[in-house]
């Protein structure tokens, strides 16, 4: 889906989106075909499927929907292809937007088919091989990413290591005793494993690792937060995008300018507040692999903004400008400028005292109030430089409040940035 292309109608890019548009309705309607038969909670919703018209027609659809259903037809729901038995795993949400987790059962097929975009997309664009020895500092939970990430690394043929169960230490350790040439982490938890490391009189500079990935927060396309990654690692850093719903969307590219998506697996669209087509605007997804329990035209709540202009790393997949911008429901505003997190997060990432942080976020009789909150490290007390510099970027004046060392949250599953404050 290609809402949003733009371009001259006959350049060799729009030869391959519409080489794209063809796979994907031909999937698309082979795989509603067989949803439609017996899938309780899509026959609700979607409609036989012919030509991108009828896509069109469908309604979108919220995670809302999705927890209602479950919480009426516990444990699992209704978006259930095939007979309980088909299904071989399950997983679920890591409820961090404050929501009830969402459980999600796969298939033997659907699981394949996670796996294969994780080793044919996501690892092949950052150059991961079958020599690779690839370190995931996640702690196995029931979260899908870790399982998929790991399930990928192996089908790719790499050394796949689970750094469970492990104290940030041990995970350190570890990872340099194994030779580890590839960390998957959120930004948050690379940066926390690096200044423990430093604690610990260990240089991750000099360790085997060449690669990172990163997922869960849009650190790694944050030019800021990702070059202090890379100068603690001596490593490349990617991202990586994904959903427990979806599956794993997208990755950055060697153009390090934005995340490509990837629609051979999945149809994007982005739609404005109104929920019109725009370029800018939240990110609504249908994947077209997972029909054991798919998702059509869902709203992901993140907020992108994407461009179909030629990438030179030749990915013909349309890309998300900058990364993920936040989720739509992080925008606040400081005196009518509308901000998202990353914005912020690209100005105090360049500040080496600034050890964490967090946005604090009110509102107080319809004014919105924000207040940064920053650990500072190396002995700093003033944050006169840092708010000087956030003025200037930002254009409006943000408030800074320091906070006791070690007392912010540096999560291995993805940090919230801001904390939307009860008035
Ligand atoms: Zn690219």
């Amino acid at each position: 889906m290609t809402r949003w292309r733009s371009g001259t109608a006959h350049s060799p890019a729009n030869a391959s989106v519409d080489a794209l548009r063809a796979v994907q309705l031909e999937r698309l309607r082979a795989g509603a075909a067989q949803v439609l038969r017996s899938n309780p909670f899509w026959r609700e919703r979607l409609t036989e499927i012919n030509g991108w018209d009828d896509f069109e027609r469908l309604p979108v659809v919220t995670k809302r929907e999705l927890l209602e259903d479950q919480a009426a037809n516990a444990p699992f729901g209704t978006n259930l292809t095939y007979p309980l038995e088909r299904y071989v795993r399950l997983h679920q949400t890591s409820g961090s937007s404050g929501d009830q987790p969402l459980r999600w059962l796969d298939t033997e097929d659907s699981w394949a088919w996670w796996l294969r975009i994780w080793s044919d997309h996501i690892y092949r664009a950052a150059g991961v091989t079958a020599g690779d020895r690839v370190f995931l500092a996640f702690s196995f939970g029931p979260f899908i990413g870790f399982w998929s990430a790991f399930g990928g690394a192996e089908r790719l043929g790499a050394l796949a290591i689970s750094g469970g169960a492990m104290t940030t230490e041990q995970r350190i350790r570890n990872m340099r005793d194994i030779g580890a040439t590839v960390l998957l982490a959120t930004p948050t938890y690379a940066l926390r494993m690096a200044d423990r490391a430093r604690e610990l009189g260990l240089d991750l500079g000099t360790s085997d690792i060449r690669l990172t990935i990163h997922a869960g927060e849009p650190g790694a396309s944050i030019p800021a937060t990702r070059s202090t990654i890379e100068a603690a690692y001596m490593a490349t850093s990617f991202d990586h995008t994904g959903m427990t719903e979806l599956g794993p969307t997208g990755h950055s590219c060697s153009q390090r300018d934005g995340v490509h998506l990837v629609e051979s697996e999945f149809i994007f669209e982005v739609v404005d507040l109104q929920g019109r087509p725009a370029d800018r605007g939240e990110l609504v997804a249908t994947n077209l692999g997972r029909w054991g329990s798919p998702v059509v035209r869902y709203r992901t709540g993140d907020r992108v903004q994407v461009t179909r202009e030629e990438c030179s790393c030749g990915s013909p997949f349309v890309k998300v400008v900058g990364g993920i911008q936040g989720r739509v429901d992080d925008m606040f505003t400081v005196r009518g400028v509308n901000l998202f997190p990353s914005q912020v997060e690209d100005i105090v990432r360049r500040h080496a005292v600034v050890a964490e942080f967090v946005i604090e976020h009110r509102k107080v009789r319809q004014m919105e109030e924000v207040t940064l909150v920053v650990e500072l490290g190396g002995g700093s007390t003033s944050t006169d430089r840092l708010e000087s510099d956030l003025r200037q970027a930002l254009g409006v004046r943000l408030g800074c409040r320091i906070a006791a060392p070690g007392t912010l949250p540096r999560g291995e599953l993805k940090s919230t940035r801001i904390v939307h404050l009860p008035d």
